[in-house]
């Protein structure tokens, strides 16, 4: 029997970095968490702790295939986030990405369920406008190595929009900003988890381009925060909003920082720039702060210390 309070959660994605993270929230606020995903860059070893916790459930699925099943609320977070993996199987990421959406709008609708959308930044492309306001329509490359995310994240707002003006649903989308934090894949691919494995090893920081090119990182705890806060807030608040930490930071200063919080000997290593590499990126959250009163309480040096401390847990347990 459930309390009234207990939500039957959906969580696509669920093993993944943010996903697990989620997870670990919702059944610490008393929901039912049904985990779905298919391991493309998650694994089990994410969401081990939470196996035998009675009110969770793991279910192996490709959100790119129908699912039926009974919720309340579905987070849609299934999708490859790392440049490296995304553009491993571009086409395959265009799926997930739309016929995610579809099979998961499809969901929401026969058994009237909330559903947020985890979208992104890379809506915006390399933006003209800075910082990027969620008005912003954005300046990205249809045909190019990113397009595969930039677009299919594109087209999942789209079909989120119509599901809401077609079909009354109660929809939710948030743009995620470049999030960091424990759990991240060793071998994600990602800025923040590749510098800090590196400097743990004192192999060299593999710098693209010069690394002037700007990002806002954010620590995990405070975007599990906002995106909790968004789906419960009223349902007439839809978005898009952008969910991120504005402290901007060059890669080179990110690289700087790391070098000095963990007291590495690498070297600063440059390499080419990727294709369509946005220059500069950083969140107006003044949206999400009027609307849910949040704003991240974490700033980089604290988050990258918590960070750091995880993987060196994690590569100690790998030499043993
Ligand atoms: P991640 O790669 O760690 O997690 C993605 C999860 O989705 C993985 O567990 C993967 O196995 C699963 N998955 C991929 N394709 C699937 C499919 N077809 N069916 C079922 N499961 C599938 O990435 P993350 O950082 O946790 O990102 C989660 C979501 O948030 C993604 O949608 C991503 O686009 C979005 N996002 C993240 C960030 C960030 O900085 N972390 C920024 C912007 C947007
Ligand atoms: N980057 C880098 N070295 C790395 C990984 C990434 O210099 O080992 C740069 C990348 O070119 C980009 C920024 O760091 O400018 C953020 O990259 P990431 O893949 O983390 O996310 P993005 O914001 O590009 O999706």
């Amino acid at each position: 029997m459930r309390t009234a309070l207990r939500k039957r959660t959906l969580v696509t994605g669920g093993a993944g970095f943010l996903g697990r993270h989620l997870c670990k929230r919702l059944l610490a606020d008393g929901h039912e968490v049904l985990c779905v995903d298919n391991f493309f860059t998650g694994s089990k070893s994410n969401i081990i702790e939470l196996l035998d916790q009675p009110f969770f459930e793991l279910l192996r699925h490709d959100v790119t295939f129908p699912l039926y099943l009974e919720v309340d609320e579905i987070y849609n977070l299934a999708c490859p986030a790392s440049p490296v993996h995304y553009q491993f199987d571009p086409v395959q990421t265009t799926k997930t990405s739309v016929h995610g959406a579809i099979n998961m709008l499809g969901l929401a609708k026969r058994v009237k369920a909330k559903i947020f959308q985890a979208s992104t930044s890379e809506v915006y492309g390399d933006p003209r406008i800075h910082p990027q306001p969620e008005t912003y329509w954005g300046h990205v490359n249809p045909v190019g190595t990113r397009s595969c995310y930039d677009e299919g994240k594109r087209c999942a707002e789209t079909l989120f929009f119509d599901y809401y003006r077609q079909h009354g649903l109660r929809i939710k989308v948030g743009r995620i900003f470049n999030t960091y934090g424990p759990f991240m894949h060793p071998d994600d691919g990602r800025v923040v988890s590749n510098f800090i494995v590196q400097a743990l090893r004192n192999e060299p920081l593999t710098i693209y381009g010069e690394g002037q090119q700007t990002r806002s990182f954010c620590y995990v705890d405070d975007l599990i925060e906002v995106m909790v806060r968004f789906m419960d807030s009223d349902d007439s608040f839809t978005g898009p909003m952008n969910m991120g930490n504005p402290g901007e930071f060059t890669i080179k200063e990110l690289a700087e920082k790391i070098l000095a919080l963990t007291g590495s000997r690498s070297v600063l290593e440059y390499h080419p720039l990727p294709n369509d590499d946005p220059v500069q990126r950083r969140p107006d959250i003044s949206l999400a702060q009027g609307k849910l009163g949040w704003s991240p309480r974490i700033d980089l040096d604290q988050g990258l210390k918590q960070t750091i401390a995880y993987f060196q847990a994690l590569l100690e347990t790998a030499r043993q």
